[in-house]
């Protein structure tokens, strides 16, 4: 028998980081700052993170105080998107799961060139 939690697998979701910036406050209607606090989703199987599968903002106006959860993180939301997505990367070891599963291909291509080249 395999214990339950071992074969539990789904979306999960952690922050990331937070920051301030201009946003289109849906309330106030108009650029205002807000909070805003960016969470990665992943898909998971037992304990590991197999790979990040999206991102979603958390977003506070600071004018008004509206609060918006799963809001899209992007270029409608954020002015300067483009700038500021660096900052708000998957961090490397959600794609644990993806490397661990091309390991053994990548094992065999090495394989491969390298009886090539001495052959
Ligand atoms: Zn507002």
């Amino acid at each position: 028998m395999i214990p339950h939690f071992l074969i539990k697998y789904g979306v999960a979701n952690s922050p990331i980081d937070v920051g301030e910036y201009l946003v289109k406050c849906p309330s106030c209607e108009c650029d205002e700052w807000a909070d805003i606090m960016i969470v990665g989703n992943y898909y998971f199987f037992s304990f590991l993170l197999i790979f990040p599968c999206g991102k979603e903002a958390n977003v506070i106006c600071k004018k008004c105080g509206c609060k918006r959860y799963g809001a899209a993180f992007d270029s409608k939301l954020i002015s300067n998107y483009e700038e500021v997505k660096k900052y708000y990367k998957h961090p490397w070891f959600t794609y644990l799961g993806v490397a661990l599963a091309a390991f053994p291909f990548v094992v065999v291509i090495i394989y491969q060139l390298i009886v090539q080249v001495f052959n």
